[in-house]
């Protein structure tokens, strides 16, 4: 659970969505908590309908208690010192008009940076987010740098309340994530592997029960970067830096207009990182590494 003043930052967090019209970046604040899937023994899912294709081979988790999509929040802390850092490129089912007026939900700078440094990550991308920037979410996907996940079709809360982000209609929670997979397809996307990051990171028993069919691997983090809505890259850099550990997941956003500073941030991260002794991975060889 997080220490008070992440409990203090989390509560920012909250109330700038509520100023920001609950903005799509509000997650990357606090996770809920969610039993340990850890050590559960592989569910079966012979008699569930078939899974959301998964395009690309990536190592996943056994399923959780009762069927439920395992979770995971960090690879393994002994051994290599390896850290994954991830971007969550979000876009709301809403935003289009917000687009269409010039908001920007992209953020190609960064993605520029990420391929000059060489730095491999893993985007958690909503349906929406492709359907808006089919180029750029087709580019992204053809880097053997990079790899795509879900972020849901819509960026709606899969558990409520979840920083006042609308809820996925009642029995919909599967559909929407194969949602997305199915806008991936439409762009063209390659390299999708079957992780899911909730919106918000907010999820309960019954969610994770929710998406199973859809085979998918939850995917939460470990290290908050706070680069939702920061205005100055230091603060960023230095709580990445404070917290992060072997094995971390770290969250941040390819979302230029609710995460501005986030380019900037990776540039001084990622050298800090590796001077520590870091290598720079995906989710996907965190998984594979236990
Ligand atoms: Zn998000």
């Amino acid at each position: 659970m997080p220490s008070p003043p992440r409990a203090a930052r989390a509560r920012t967090a909250v109330v700038v969505c509520a100023l920001s019209g609950a903005l799509a970046a509000c997650g990357g604040g606090e996770q809920r908590a969610t039993p340990s899937s850890s050590g559960s023994p592989a569910a079966t899912t012979a008699g569930r309908a078939a899974p959301t294709p998964a395009p690309s081979a990536a190592p996943t988790l056994p399923a959780g208690p009762g069927g439920a999509a395992p979770v995971f929040s960090h690879g393994r802390r002994e051994g290599a010192k390896r850290v994954a850092l991830t971007f969550d490129a979000d876009m709301t089912a809403d935003q289009d008009r917000r687009a269409a007026g010039g908001e920007r939900f992209d953020h190609p700078q960064l993605i520029a940076t990420l391929r000059r440094l060489k730095v491999p990550a893993t985007v958690f991308m909503t349906g929406k987010w492709a359907e808006q920037y089919p180029d750029q979410a087709k580019s992204i996907g053809g880097d053997a740098l990079f790899e795509i996940a879900s972020h849901s079709y819509s960026h709606h809360a899969f558990a409520t309340p979840c920083y006042g982000l609308p809820a996925v209609a009642a029995g919909s929670a599967r559909a929407d994530v194969e949602r997305s997979f199915a806008a991936f397809r439409k762009a063209g996307v390659e390299h999708v592997v079957p992780y899911f990051r909730f919106p918000g990171g907010c999820h309960d028993a019954a969610a994770l029960r929710a998406i199973a069919p859809a085979g998918v691997t939850a995917v939460q983090w470990d290290v908050v970067s706070g680069d939702a809505f920061a205005k100055q890259a230091g603060p960023v850099v230095s709580q990445v830096l404070a917290q992060v550990k072997p094995g971390s997941v770290v969250v941040m956003h390819c979302t230029r207009s609710a995460a501005p500073v986030t380019e900037e941030a990776v540039r001084r991260i990622v050298p800090e990182l590796r001077a520590r002794g870091y290598e720079l991975v995906r989710v996907s060889d965190l998984v594979a590494g236990g």
